[in-house]
Protein backbone atom coordinates (compact mmCIF):
# COMPACT_ATOMS: atom_id res chain seq x y z
CA UNK A 1 0.00 0.00 0.00
CA UNK A 2 1.10 3.41 -0.76
CA UNK A 3 0.09 5.96 1.91
CA UNK A 4 1.64 8.89 -0.18
CA UNK A 5 -2.22 9.41 -2.14
CA UNK A 6 -2.48 11.58 -3.60
CA UNK A 7 0.60 13.29 -4.44
CA UNK A 8 2.47 15.80 -6.86
CA UNK A 9 5.63 14.51 -8.39
CA UNK A 10 7.72 17.45 -8.93
CA UNK A 11 11.17 17.23 -11.29
CA UNK A 12 13.54 19.49 -10.08
CA UNK A 13 16.06 18.40 -13.19
CA UNK A 14 13.17 19.56 -15.35
CA UNK A 15 12.05 22.90 -13.39
CA UNK A 16 16.13 23.57 -13.21
CA UNK A 17 16.88 22.86 -17.08
CA UNK A 18 13.43 25.55 -18.05
CA UNK A 19 15.05 27.97 -15.76
CA UNK A 20 18.52 27.68 -17.54
CA UNK A 21 16.99 27.19 -20.89
CA UNK A 22 15.45 30.73 -20.80
CA UNK A 23 18.04 32.56 -18.27
CA UNK A 24 20.02 32.22 -21.85
CA UNK A 25 17.21 32.66 -23.98
CA UNK A 26 16.26 35.75 -22.31
CA UNK A 27 19.94 36.75 -21.74
CA UNK A 28 21.05 36.88 -24.97
CA UNK A 29 19.07 40.58 -25.22
CA UNK A 30 20.44 41.92 -21.71
CA UNK A 31 17.16 40.52 -19.81
CA UNK A 32 17.60 39.34 -16.18
CA UNK A 33 15.00 36.70 -14.14
CA UNK A 34 13.56 36.78 -11.42
CA UNK A 35 11.87 33.25 -10.36
CA UNK A 36 8.47 33.32 -9.56
CA UNK A 37 7.88 30.87 -6.37
CA UNK A 38 4.24 31.59 -5.35
CA UNK A 39 2.39 29.35 -6.90
CA UNK A 40 4.62 26.55 -5.08
CA UNK A 41 4.26 27.97 -1.75
CA UNK A 42 7.70 29.63 -2.01
CA UNK A 43 9.19 25.43 -1.74
CA UNK A 44 12.38 25.78 -0.85
CA UNK A 45 13.85 23.33 -3.57
CA UNK A 46 12.19 24.26 -6.40
CA UNK A 47 13.42 28.20 -5.71
CA UNK A 48 17.03 26.53 -5.44
CA UNK A 49 16.32 24.71 -8.68
CA UNK A 50 15.96 28.25 -10.28
CA UNK A 51 18.55 29.44 -8.82
CA UNK A 52 20.68 26.86 -10.02
CA UNK A 53 19.37 27.26 -13.68
CA UNK A 54 20.35 31.07 -13.60
CA UNK A 55 17.34 33.51 -12.09
CA UNK A 56 18.86 36.47 -10.72
CA UNK A 57 16.10 36.79 -7.70
CA UNK A 58 13.70 34.66 -6.10
CA UNK A 59 10.35 36.71 -6.18
CA UNK A 60 6.88 35.75 -4.28
CA UNK A 61 3.76 37.53 -3.32
CA UNK A 62 3.94 36.36 0.61
CA UNK A 63 5.95 36.54 2.73
CA UNK A 64 5.27 33.66 4.48
CA UNK A 65 6.99 31.50 1.00
CA UNK A 66 9.96 34.17 1.31
CA UNK A 67 10.70 33.51 5.07
CA UNK A 68 10.67 29.56 4.61
CA UNK A 69 13.08 29.59 1.42
CA UNK A 70 15.34 31.92 4.11
CA UNK A 71 14.97 29.86 6.55
CA UNK A 72 15.58 26.58 4.53
CA UNK A 73 18.99 28.25 3.61
CA UNK A 74 18.20 29.35 0.09
CA UNK A 75 20.18 32.06 -0.35
CA UNK A 76 20.17 35.12 -3.64
CA UNK A 77 17.80 38.25 -3.85
CA UNK A 78 14.65 38.38 -2.37
CA UNK A 79 11.97 40.48 -4.15
CA UNK A 80 8.06 40.46 -2.65
CA UNK A 81 5.70 41.16 -5.39
CA UNK A 82 2.60 42.75 -3.22
CA UNK A 83 3.64 44.82 -0.47
CA UNK A 84 0.39 45.60 2.17
CA UNK A 85 0.68 48.80 4.35
CA UNK A 86 0.17 46.38 7.50
CA UNK A 87 3.39 44.08 6.81
CA UNK A 88 5.77 47.22 6.39
CA UNK A 89 7.95 45.99 9.31
CA UNK A 90 8.07 42.36 8.36
CA UNK A 91 8.74 43.30 4.80
CA UNK A 92 11.80 45.27 5.93
CA UNK A 93 13.35 42.63 8.15
CA UNK A 94 12.82 39.79 5.85
CA UNK A 95 12.99 41.31 2.29
CA UNK A 96 15.68 43.71 -0.18
CA UNK A 97 13.11 45.00 -2.92
CA UNK A 98 9.58 45.13 -3.18
CA UNK A 99 7.13 46.09 -5.52
CA UNK A 100 5.21 49.28 -4.71
CA UNK A 101 2.03 50.92 -6.26
CA UNK A 102 0.87 53.03 -3.12
CA UNK A 103 2.97 56.48 -1.29
CA UNK A 104 1.82 55.60 2.26
CA UNK A 105 3.31 52.41 2.01
CA UNK A 106 6.09 52.95 0.73
CA UNK A 107 6.40 56.06 3.33
CA UNK A 108 6.10 53.49 6.30
CA UNK A 109 8.36 50.79 4.76
CA UNK A 110 11.05 54.18 5.12
CA UNK A 111 10.04 54.68 8.57
CA UNK A 112 10.46 50.93 9.60
CA UNK A 113 13.98 50.68 7.35
CA UNK A 114 14.95 53.73 9.70
CA UNK A 115 14.29 51.90 12.80
CA UNK A 116 16.04 48.93 11.48
CA UNK A 117 19.23 50.73 10.29
CA UNK A 118 18.46 50.06 6.28
CA UNK A 119 17.80 51.28 2.89
CA UNK A 120 15.26 49.37 1.88
CA UNK A 121 14.91 49.30 -2.35
CA UNK A 122 11.18 49.35 -4.39
CA UNK A 123 10.87 49.31 -7.91
CA UNK A 124 7.54 51.19 -8.84
CA UNK A 125 4.68 49.25 -10.88
CA UNK A 126 3.21 51.33 -13.30
CA UNK A 127 -0.38 51.25 -14.85
CA UNK A 128 -0.45 50.58 -18.56
CA UNK A 129 -3.73 49.35 -18.74
CA UNK A 130 -4.37 45.42 -17.41
CA UNK A 131 -5.82 47.07 -14.29
CA UNK A 132 -4.51 45.20 -11.66
CA UNK A 133 -1.10 46.75 -9.34
CA UNK A 134 0.43 50.42 -11.11
CA UNK A 135 1.04 53.70 -10.80
CA UNK A 136 -1.07 55.71 -13.69
CA UNK A 137 1.54 57.24 -15.55
CA UNK A 138 0.58 61.08 -15.36
CA UNK A 139 0.99 60.35 -11.08
CA UNK A 140 4.76 59.01 -11.32
CA UNK A 141 6.75 62.17 -11.39
CA UNK A 142 5.10 63.74 -8.19
CA UNK A 143 5.33 60.02 -7.00
CA UNK A 144 9.05 59.64 -7.57
CA UNK A 145 9.84 63.06 -6.01
CA UNK A 146 7.70 62.64 -3.19
CA UNK A 147 9.84 59.01 -2.22
CA UNK A 148 13.20 60.90 -3.47
CA UNK A 149 12.71 62.72 -0.27
CA UNK A 150 12.52 59.58 1.40
CA UNK A 151 15.83 58.87 3.63
CA UNK A 152 15.51 55.38 3.48
CA UNK A 153 14.05 53.86 0.82
CA UNK A 154 15.84 53.85 -2.77
CA UNK A 155 14.03 53.53 -6.21
CA UNK A 156 16.10 50.66 -8.20
CA UNK A 157 13.49 50.74 -11.16
CA UNK A 158 10.13 50.56 -12.91
CA UNK A 159 8.14 47.49 -14.01
CA UNK A 160 4.61 46.75 -15.14
CA UNK A 161 2.32 43.85 -14.85
CA UNK A 162 -0.14 42.75 -18.10
CA UNK A 163 -2.16 39.56 -19.43
CA UNK A 164 -3.42 38.76 -15.51
CA UNK A 165 -6.49 40.83 -14.66
CA UNK A 166 -7.20 42.53 -17.19
CA UNK A 167 -5.83 40.30 -20.03
CA UNK A 168 -4.27 42.75 -22.08
CA UNK A 169 -0.95 41.57 -23.99
CA UNK A 170 2.59 42.88 -23.39
CA UNK A 171 3.28 43.85 -27.37
CA UNK A 172 6.12 46.21 -28.50
CA UNK A 173 3.07 49.56 -27.60
CA UNK A 174 3.28 48.69 -24.26
CA UNK A 175 7.46 47.95 -23.58
CA UNK A 176 8.08 50.74 -25.90
CA UNK A 177 5.97 52.68 -23.30
CA UNK A 178 7.83 51.18 -20.50
CA UNK A 179 10.67 51.88 -22.04
CA UNK A 180 9.91 55.67 -22.28
CA UNK A 181 9.06 55.91 -18.94
CA UNK A 182 12.16 54.94 -17.62
CA UNK A 183 14.23 57.46 -20.14
CA UNK A 184 11.96 60.06 -18.44
CA UNK A 185 12.59 59.44 -15.23
CA UNK A 186 16.23 59.45 -15.43
CA UNK A 187 16.13 62.43 -16.89
CA UNK A 188 13.79 64.73 -14.73
CA UNK A 189 15.37 63.35 -12.24
CA UNK A 190 19.15 62.64 -12.61
CA UNK A 191 18.66 59.21 -11.29
CA UNK A 192 19.66 55.37 -12.38
CA UNK A 193 16.93 52.83 -12.95
CA UNK A 194 18.73 49.52 -12.74
CA UNK A 195 15.57 47.31 -13.02
CA UNK A 196 13.15 47.65 -15.87
CA UNK A 197 11.26 44.83 -15.72
CA UNK A 198 8.29 43.97 -18.04
CA UNK A 199 5.95 41.32 -17.06
CA UNK A 200 5.89 38.13 -16.28
CA UNK A 201 5.57 34.32 -18.58
CA UNK A 202 3.32 36.55 -21.04
CA UNK A 203 6.05 38.21 -22.30
CA UNK A 204 7.75 35.47 -24.72
CA UNK A 205 5.88 36.13 -27.68
CA UNK A 206 7.00 40.07 -27.67
CA UNK A 207 10.40 38.96 -26.96
CA UNK A 208 10.70 36.60 -29.98
CA UNK A 209 9.36 39.22 -32.07
CA UNK A 210 11.33 42.00 -30.81
CA UNK A 211 13.85 43.45 -32.75
CA UNK A 212 15.39 46.20 -29.53
CA UNK A 213 13.75 45.18 -25.89
CA UNK A 214 14.51 48.96 -25.49
CA UNK A 215 15.03 49.44 -22.00
CA UNK A 216 13.27 46.19 -20.63
CA UNK A 217 16.13 44.43 -18.75
CA UNK A 218 14.06 42.32 -16.54
CA UNK A 219 11.23 39.35 -16.18
CA UNK A 220 9.26 38.09 -13.72
CA UNK A 221 8.92 34.62 -14.56
CA UNK A 222 6.50 31.40 -12.84
CA UNK A 223 4.66 29.86 -14.94
CA UNK A 224 7.14 29.62 -18.24
CA UNK A 225 9.96 28.09 -16.04
CA UNK A 226 7.19 25.95 -13.63
CA UNK A 227 5.34 24.54 -16.49
CA UNK A 228 7.18 25.22 -19.99
CA UNK A 229 4.48 27.31 -21.43
CA UNK A 230 4.35 31.28 -22.38
CA UNK A 231 0.56 32.41 -21.35
CA UNK A 232 -0.99 34.50 -24.17
CA UNK A 233 -1.95 31.47 -25.77
CA UNK A 234 -0.34 28.74 -23.53
CA UNK A 235 1.50 27.45 -26.11
CA UNK A 236 4.40 24.77 -25.08
CA UNK A 237 7.91 27.16 -25.47
CA UNK A 238 10.61 25.40 -27.54
CA UNK A 239 13.15 23.26 -25.79
CA UNK A 240 11.24 23.44 -22.11
CA UNK A 241 9.83 20.24 -20.35
CA UNK A 242 5.76 21.35 -19.90
CA UNK A 243 5.62 18.57 -17.48
CA UNK A 244 7.49 19.20 -14.17
CA UNK A 245 4.59 18.42 -12.04
CA UNK A 246 2.24 15.45 -11.92
CA UNK A 247 -0.53 14.84 -10.02
CA UNK A 248 -1.23 11.20 -8.77
CA UNK A 249 -4.62 10.23 -7.23
CA UNK A 250 -5.92 6.65 -6.28
CA UNK A 251 -9.45 4.86 -7.70
CA UNK A 252 -11.29 3.76 -5.18
CA UNK A 253 -14.18 2.51 -7.61
CA UNK A 254 -14.59 1.05 -10.61
CA UNK A 255 -17.89 0.05 -12.26
CA UNK A 256 -20.14 0.37 -15.25
CA UNK A 257 -23.12 2.68 -14.68
CA UNK A 258 -25.12 4.55 -16.25
CA UNK A 259 -24.10 7.93 -17.52
CA UNK A 260 -27.21 10.09 -16.49
CA UNK A 261 -28.59 10.04 -13.28
CA UNK A 262 -31.88 8.73 -11.96
CA UNK A 263 -34.75 10.59 -9.91
CA UNK A 264 -35.67 13.35 -9.26
CA UNK A 265 -33.21 16.59 -10.13
CA UNK A 266 -32.43 18.37 -7.60
CA UNK A 267 -29.34 21.14 -6.48
CA UNK A 268 -25.75 19.02 -5.97
CA UNK A 269 -23.63 19.68 -3.45
CA UNK A 270 -22.43 22.98 -4.75
CA UNK A 271 -25.82 24.42 -4.93
CA UNK A 272 -25.63 23.60 -9.18
CA UNK A 273 -28.29 21.84 -10.96
CA UNK A 274 -26.03 19.39 -13.60
CA UNK A 275 -27.06 18.57 -17.26
CA UNK A 276 -25.12 15.32 -18.51
CA UNK A 277 -25.45 13.75 -21.78
CA UNK A 278 -26.22 10.25 -21.81
CA UNK A 279 -24.08 7.56 -23.44
CA UNK A 280 -24.80 4.82 -22.00
CA UNK A 281 -23.29 2.58 -19.42
CA UNK A 282 -19.89 3.50 -19.31
CA UNK A 283 -16.70 2.22 -17.31
CA UNK A 284 -16.36 5.17 -14.62
CA UNK A 285 -13.82 5.24 -11.45
CA UNK A 286 -14.11 7.69 -8.47
CA UNK A 287 -10.26 8.78 -7.23
CA UNK A 288 -9.51 9.58 -3.65
CA UNK A 289 -9.49 13.13 -4.81
CA UNK A 290 -11.39 16.15 -4.50
CA UNK A 291 -12.69 20.06 -4.50
CA UNK A 292 -11.21 20.17 -1.38
CA UNK A 293 -7.64 19.01 -2.29
CA UNK A 294 -7.37 20.53 -5.83
CA UNK A 295 -8.81 23.06 -8.96
CA UNK A 296 -10.34 19.84 -10.57
CA UNK A 297 -10.47 22.59 -13.82
CA UNK A 298 -7.32 22.20 -13.33
CA UNK A 299 -6.20 18.57 -13.73
CA UNK A 300 -5.17 16.88 -17.49
CA UNK A 301 -5.62 13.61 -17.45
CA UNK A 302 -3.88 11.18 -19.39
CA UNK A 303 -4.94 7.77 -21.23
CA UNK A 304 -8.10 9.00 -22.73
CA UNK A 305 -9.53 9.67 -19.39
CA UNK A 306 -12.50 12.04 -19.25
CA UNK A 307 -13.32 14.31 -16.25
CA UNK A 308 -17.04 13.88 -15.40
CA UNK A 309 -17.43 15.98 -12.38
CA UNK A 310 -16.44 16.20 -8.67
CA UNK A 311 -17.11 16.68 -4.97
CA UNK A 312 -15.40 17.84 -2.01
CA UNK A 313 -14.13 14.57 -1.81
CA UNK A 314 -14.44 12.61 -5.35
CA UNK A 315 -13.65 12.93 -8.52
CA UNK A 316 -15.48 10.80 -11.29
CA UNK A 317 -13.65 10.04 -14.51
CA UNK A 318 -14.89 7.96 -17.60
CA UNK A 319 -12.90 5.27 -17.76
CA UNK A 320 -14.53 3.27 -20.73
CA UNK A 321 -11.32 3.84 -22.72
CA UNK A 322 -8.96 2.54 -20.18
CA UNK A 323 -9.40 0.14 -17.98
CA UNK A 324 -8.64 0.86 -14.21
CA UNK A 325 -8.84 -0.94 -11.22
CA UNK A 326 -9.43 -0.44 -7.32
CA UNK A 327 -6.00 0.77 -5.79
CA UNK A 328 -4.87 1.69 -9.14
CA UNK A 329 -3.01 5.20 -9.89
CA UNK A 330 -4.45 7.64 -11.92
CA UNK A 331 -1.97 10.46 -13.16
CA UNK A 332 -2.41 14.28 -14.64
CA UNK A 333 -0.79 16.94 -15.63
CA UNK A 334 -1.82 20.33 -14.26
CA UNK A 335 -2.13 24.18 -15.41
CA UNK A 336 -1.47 26.86 -13.31
CA UNK A 337 -4.49 26.89 -11.50
CA UNK A 338 -4.36 23.18 -10.84
CA UNK A 339 -0.61 23.68 -9.71
CA UNK A 340 -1.09 26.44 -7.34
CA UNK A 341 -4.10 24.17 -5.72
CA UNK A 342 -2.14 21.57 -5.67
CA UNK A 343 0.88 22.81 -4.02
CA UNK A 344 -1.10 24.79 -1.12
CA UNK A 345 -3.36 21.60 -0.47
CA UNK A 346 -2.40 20.06 2.93
CA UNK A 347 -3.80 16.62 1.51
CA UNK A 348 -1.41 16.08 -1.48
CA UNK A 349 1.92 14.91 -0.55
CA UNK A 350 4.97 16.62 -2.10
CA UNK A 351 7.38 13.95 -3.62
CA UNK A 352 10.40 15.34 -5.73
CA UNK A 353 12.49 13.74 -7.84
CA UNK A 354 15.98 14.89 -8.68
CA UNK A 355 18.53 16.52 -6.54
CA UNK A 356 18.04 20.73 -6.48
CA UNK A 357 19.47 20.52 -2.91
CA UNK A 358 19.31 23.31 -0.61
CA UNK A 359 22.91 23.86 0.32
C1 LIG B 1 2.66 36.11 -10.22
C2 LIG B 1 3.40 37.26 -10.73
C3 LIG B 1 4.34 37.09 -11.76
C4 LIG B 1 4.61 35.76 -12.42
O1 LIG B 1 3.64 35.48 -13.38
P1 LIG B 1 3.78 34.22 -14.34
O2 LIG B 1 2.67 34.39 -15.31
O3 LIG B 1 3.64 33.00 -13.48
O4 LIG B 1 5.10 34.29 -14.99
C5 LIG B 1 5.04 38.20 -12.19
N1 LIG B 1 4.81 39.42 -11.65
C6 LIG B 1 3.92 39.62 -10.67
C7 LIG B 1 3.73 41.00 -10.13
C8 LIG B 1 3.16 38.56 -10.18
O5 LIG B 1 2.27 38.77 -9.22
Amino acid sequence: MNAFMPRIEISLDQIRHNAEILSTLYGHQGISLMGVSKATLGEPSIAEAMIQGGVKFIADSRLENIQKMKNAGVSTQFVLLRTALSQAETVIKNVDISLNTELETVRELSHYAKVHGTVHQIILMVELGDLREGILPRDLPQFISTTLDLTHIKIIGIGCNLACYGGIKPDHQKMNELSRLADAIEKEFKIKLDIISGGNSANYEWYESAQNVGRINNLRLGESILLGCETVNRQAIPGLHTSAFHLIAEVIESKSKPSLPYGESCQTAFGKIPTFCDRGIHLRVILALGRQDILVSGLRPHNNLEILGASSDHVVLDSENYDLQVGSEVMFDLDYGGLLSAMTSPFIKKKFLGVAQVP
